[in-house]
């Protein structure tokens, strides 16, 4: 009897988790690294969810794809946008089947957590000005004191203009910094103890932002007075303007190639920029397939995707009624509810690699690497899968079946970002399962998710870019 040959036995039955770096040759390798390029620059230049939009309605216009106001109808292969309130984008690609064949989608968010001006943010103490902010999204505050920061956004003045601001970012510009308690006056518990520091609380996330004065006796908050001076000048904003205005605070920080050999990338914002970058190129270099294809940046994910931009607001059903309409003129929401339920969506969001500095909150058996490919999530939620809306098991085997005919496209099934009963999170999965789509959360892993600067692997970039492109063309 002939002996079993359990090495190949062995390749033929186990999962093995793959490195994407391990999989690929050179020239894919290289594929990778220039993507990355492209990506850092859309990092750099967009930090709010305003930019983000601003630069996705550049880069579709210049890919072909048109207004949908200036469309009187559609047809197969036709690419259209559309914005709502400056803050969503949508994208479509007419396909070959009716609509009623479902949608083909990616959607994913723009918005990142970050810190807000306050409504009256402007106050003068110890003859220093500061801005007070309020943190928008789930942030560890100690981590934003002493790094440079930049402000962004527009102020709505009283005579109706806009007044677009981004200080910070050019090497010209002066940047912002909250200040921290230094170390030699922060050592509770005494001499020979170890040092255990105050915490830093939401309302010490105040921005320095001058020290001049006006010359003037009479005056009781001078410098105060002189940035209000330096507002008005520049830019004619008076101190009542600031509440109506959205500014945020964001790191000053460009997005830049991380480890000896680069194959990493150090930026603000990657939740949930990376997969809006990689379902936006997809988008644009993908060809026309049966279904209609579809992507839409929403935001307001990191609050739990409330108002009438997040990812629970009707501006969705609008845009695909409208789609409807000029391509087949059908405008009845029944019709819609019949699209959706034919749909399959990936809800492109990111998720945590295991830290190796902090593995024990990590299940290692079920838990996603930096470097091994896109994660296919199947489950996001909290306490017992609280709040996810859980992918089905067939329409993750569907992915596999996809993913399989491209040996580039390395992926990770993971489900659950820690350990059962560490903590948790969600994502716009459940919305979109809420619709009666078929749904699943495919994103890249990070490391320190949500931090000033989030770390991301270019190879799990790339792979992201070429599964979401597969699942568009499937
Ligand atoms: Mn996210
Ligand atoms: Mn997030």
């Amino acid at each position: 009897m002939a002996k079993k040959d359990y090495k190949k036995i062995e390749e033929q039955l186990k999962l093995e988790r793959r490195n994407a770096w391990n999989v690929w040759d050179e020239k894919v390798k290289k594929e990778a690294f220039s993507f990355a390029e492209g990506y850092k620059k859309f990092l750099s230049q967009v930090k709010t969810e305003r930019e983000a939009v601003v630069y996705g309605i550049k880069a579709a216009k210049a890919a072909g794809f048109r207004d949908i106001k200036e469309m009187k109808s559609l047809k197969t292969g036709d690419k259209v946008y559309a914005v709502n309130r400056g803050r969503n984008l949508f994208l479509a690609r007419i396909g070959k089947k009716p609509l009623a064949g479902g949608l083909r989608m990616l959607m994913s968010h723009v918005d990142a957590p970050h810190l807000d001006l306050k409504i009256t943010p402007l106050y003068e103490d110890e003859n220093v000005a500061f801005l007070k902010t309020h943190y928008y999204g789930g942030i560890k505050k100690y981590q934003w004191p002493t790094i440079a920061l930049a402000l962004h956004g527009v102020v709505h003045l009283e005579n109706g203009k806009d007044v677009e601001i981004v200080i910070g970012e050019k090497e010209s510009d002066p940047v912002f910094m909250i200040t921290d308690l230094l170390p030699h006056l922060d050592r509770a518990g005494g001499p020979g103890t170890a040092p255990k520091n105050r915490e830093v609380r939401g309302e010490d996330l105040n921005l320095v932002i001058g020290s001049l004065p006006v010359k003037d006796e009479k005056i009781k908050e001078k410098v105060k007075l002189a940035i209000l001076e330096h507002l008005y000048s520049e830019y004619g904003i008076i101190e009542e303007d600031l509440t109506s205005a959205e500014l945020q605070v964001v790191p000053a920080e460009k997005a830049r190639d991380l480890g000896f050999d680069r194959s990493m990338v150090s930026g603000f914002g990657q939740d949930d920029r990376s997969c809006s970058y990689g379902i936006f190129q997809s988008m644009l270099d993908s060809g026309p397939a049966g279904q209609t294809q579809i992507m839409v940046w929403t935001e307001r994910e990191e609050i739990g995707s409330e108002g009438n931009t997040g990812a629970r607001s009707y501006a969705f059903e609008s845009f695909v009624l409208e789609i409807s309409r000029l391509a087949e003129k059908k405008t009845s929401m029944e019709e819609i509810y019949n699209i959706f339920s034919e749909s399959q969506a990936v809800s492109a969001d990111v998720t945590a690699a295991v830290d190796p500095d902090y593995k024990d909150v990590f299940d290692l058996r079920n838990a996603q690497r930096l470097g091994s490919g896109v994660v296919i999530e199947k489950y996001t939620g909290a306490g017992g899968k609280y709040s996810t809306s859980e992918a089905s098991a067939k329409f993750i085997q569907e992915l596999r079946a996809i993913f399989r005919k491209n040996k580039n496209i390395v992926y990770q099934i993971g489900g659950g970002i820690g350990k059962v009963d560490t903590g948790g999170g969600g994502t716009i999965a459940k919305f979109l399962a809420n619709r009666n789509m078929e749904v699943v959360d495919m994103g890249i892993p990070l490391f320190n998710m949500h931090a000033p600067l989030e770390i991301s692997s270019k190879g799990d970039l790339y792979c992201s870019y070429l599964a979401y492109k597969a699942f568009l063309e499937a």
